[in-house]
C-alpha cells in the first residue's frame, strides 16, 4: 500500500511557521474575534504533523508516479496533450493577473482585459468568425452555449418546429449531450466508408424540423471532412445552421477557417489547441466564436473596448438578447491568458507552423505503422493531425485486444493513445502524436507497437496481465479491474495513526 500523508504523522512534529495557533487569530478588531467565535474549531483539525521536507518527499514520489506531458511522450487521440511552453504559464502566473480580485474595478483591471480583448479578436482572426466570447469554462460548455445560440436565433425568428440537431455517428458524446441538454432531439448521420459524412443519408435527414448540425472537421475518425462546402449548403439551404466542434483546431489553424467552411457557431478548446494541458480533466477553457447573425446571442460578460482605448466588461445591459451568463466572473481567466501567450508567441506565422507539424508527425507515424504490418481505419486517406489503426487481426489471431497494447504500451514508458474510440472502429487506437515531437520519439513508439505485437505472437499472457512495470495501489504490478475501480471505487481513507 502506498503510505499516506498520515502514515508520516508523528504528534508535534509540526511546522510552526505555517501552523497559527489559533484559528481566527488574524481577525482584524475584538469585534470581528467574537462575531467569529462561534464558528471555530473547538479542537484542532486532525491534520497529520509532518515536517515540510516530508511533505515534499511525500508529494513529490507521488508526482513521479503519473504519467505527464512533462514526463512521457502522450498520443491522447482527440485530445492534443502536447507540450505546452513553460513560458505561458509563467506569464498567467504575473502577480498582477494572479492576485487580481474579480470584482475589482476595471479601472486597475485595464492589462488584463486589453489581453482578453485582444484574444477574443485574435481567436476570431483565425477562426474567421465575427466575434467571440470567452467565458465558457470548457469545450462541452462552449457546445452548450452555441446550440443555445442557435435555439436562440430560431426562436427568435418565431420558428418553432426546428427540434432536431444533426451529428455525425463518429462524434465526441458531448456533442448529442449538449443538443439534448438544450432540449434537441439528435439525430445520427452515419459516416460513409471512406470516414466522410454520407451526403445521401444528411440529405434525407434535413428538413424543416431542422435546427442544425454539429460537426468536427477533422473529424474525430482524423480525416479532413472534404465535402464540408456542400454539407453546409445542404444544411443552410434546409434553414439549420451549423456548428464546429473545435476540439481539433490545431489540424488546421493558420491554413483554413471554420467561418471559410460556412460554420455558423465555433468553440475553441484552448486547453487542447492553445496552451494547457488537461490532465485529470480541467482545467479548461472553451471560448464561442459566432457568425454576424448569432453575434446578439453571444454569452456575457465579453470584453468591450470604448472610442478613448479603454476596457470594460460587457454585460447584459449591453446584449440584452444574450442567452445569459455561463461562468461566474470572466470564465477561466488564467488557462484564458496562456491561450493569449501561446498565441503571441507563435504569432500566424508559427501558427501555421504548429498545424503543419502536427500532420506531418501524424503521417510520418502512421507511415511507419503501416510499414511495420499495422492496419489503418481507413487506408485510402491521409491523416489529419491524429489517425487509426485497428488491431481487430492481432485482436483475432492472438486474442490480445487494442486495450491490452495500451496497457503493455505502459510498460514502455508511453501514455496509451485513446482506445475503442470513435465507437465505429473495431479494437481502434487513436493516436495524435502533436507537433511537438522529435522523429526518435516517435519511431521509438513504432518500435514499442512491433515488440508487443512480437509479444502478442509468442507469448500472449504477458501482453494480457500488462502493465508489469507500474506500480498499483495494493502493492505488486498487476492489471488494475478497470470496471470494478469505475463502478465501486474504493475511495476510504484507513484511520489516522494514533486511533483519532
Ligand atoms: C475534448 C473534446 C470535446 C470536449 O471538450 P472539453 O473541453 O473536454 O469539454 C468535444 N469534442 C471533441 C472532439 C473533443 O475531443
Amino acid at each position: 500500500m502506498e503510505p499516506l500523508i498520515f502514515d508520516w504523522s508523528r504528534a508535534q512534529r509540526r511546522n510552526r511557521q505555517h501552523h497559527p495557533a489559533t484559528l481566527g487569530a488574524d481577525a482584524s478588531s475584538p469585534q470581528d474575534a467574537a462575531a467569529l467565535s462561534p464558528f471555530l474549531r473547538r479542537q484542532p483539525a486532525p491534520l497529520p504533523e509532518v515536517s515540510e521536507l516530508e511533505v515534499v518527499r511525500h508529494f513529490t514520489r507521488l508526482s513521479q508516479r503519473n504519467f505527464s506531458v512533462d514526463t512521457h511522450f502522450y498520443p491522447l487521440g482527440s485530445c492534443t496533450m502536447k507540450y505546452n511552453p513553460k513560458v505561458c504559464h509563467t506569464v498567467a502566473m504575473l502577480p498582477g493577473f494572479l492576485q487580481r480580485h474579480p470584482l475589482e474595478a476595471v479601472t486597475t483591471g485595464q492589462g488584463v482585459l486589453a489581453c482578453l480583448y485582444e484574444l477574443q479578436e485574435m481567436l476570431g482572426h483565425l477562426t474567421g468568425m465575427a466575434a467571440v466570447s470567452l467565458t465558457p469554462m470548457a469545450g462541452a460548455q462552449g457546445e452548450f452555449a452555441g446550440v443555445a445560440m442557435i435555439a436562440a436565433y430560431h426562436r427568435t425568428r418565431g420558428d418553432a418546429q426546428r427540434t432536431e440537431i444533426l451529428i455525425p455517428d463518429a462524434a465526441h458524446g458531448t456533442n448529442p449531450a449538449s443538443a439534448a441538454l438544450c432540449g434537441f432531439t439528435v439525430r445520427e448521420i452515419p459516416t460513409d466508408a471512406n470516414g466522410d459524412v454520407n451526403l445521401v443519408a444528411l440529405q434525407a435527414a434535413v428538413g424543416p424540423h431542422t435546427a442544425g448540425l454539429m460537426l468536427t472537421n477533422p473529424s474525430t475518425l482524423g480525416v479532413f471532412e472534404r465535402c464540408i462546402t456542400r454539407i453546409a449548403e445542404i444544411v443552410h439551404a434546409a434553414g439549420g445552421l451549423l456548428y464546429y466542434d473545435g476540439a481539433n483546431l490545431n489540424a488546421i489553424a493558420g491554413r483554413i477557417r471554420p467561418g471559410d467552411m460556412g460554420f455558423d457557431a465555433i468553440h475553441i478548446n484552448v486547453h487542447k489547441t492553445f496552451a494547457t494541458p488537461h490532465g485529470g480533466g480541467g482545467p479548461g477553457a472553451g471560448p464561442v466564436g459566432v457568425a454576424e447573425r448569432l453575434r446578439p446571442f453571444l454569452p456575457v460578460p465579453m470584453v468591450g473596448r470604448e472610442q478613448d482605448g479603454t476596457y470594460r466588461w460587457l454585460t447584459v445591459e449591453d446584449c440584452p438578447q444574450t442567452i445569459g451568463r455561463l461562468s461566474a466572473f470572466g470564465g477561466n481567466i488564467g488557462i484564458l491568458l496562456r491561450a493569449y501567450a501561446y498565441l503571441r508567441l507563435t504569432g500566424a506565422e508559427g501558427m501555421r507552423r504548429v498545424a503543419d507539424y502536427a500532420t506531418l508527425n501524424a503521417n510520418y507515424l502512421m507511415a511507419c505503422l503501416v510499414q511495420a504490418g499495422f492496419q489503418t481505419a481507413f487506408p485510402a486517406r491521409r491523416a489529419s493531425h491524429e489517425f487509426i489503426i485497428t488491431l481487430k487481426n492481432e485482436a483475432q489471431q492472438y486474442h490480445v485486444t487494442a486495450l491490452d497494447f495500451a496497457k503493455r504500451l505502459l510498460d514502455f514508458g508511453f501514455y496509451a493513445p485513446t482506445v475503442y474510440f470513435p465507437t465505429l472502429v473495431p479494437e481502434c487506437l487513436l493516436i495524435e502524436p502533436t507537433e511537438t515531437e522529435s522523429k526518435e520519439v516517435l519511431d521509438r513508439f513504432v518500435a514499442a507497437m512491433v515488440a508487443i505485437r512480437q509479444e502478442a505472437m509468442t507469448d500472449p499472457q504477458w501482453v494480457r496481465d500488462a502493465p508489469h512495470a507500474i506500480p498499483v495501489p495494493g502493492g505488486g504490478h498487476s492489471r488494475l479491474d478497470d470496471t470494478l475501480a469505475a463502478r465501486k471505487p474504493d475511495l476510504r481513507v484507513p484511520p489516522l495513526l494514533g486511533g483519532r
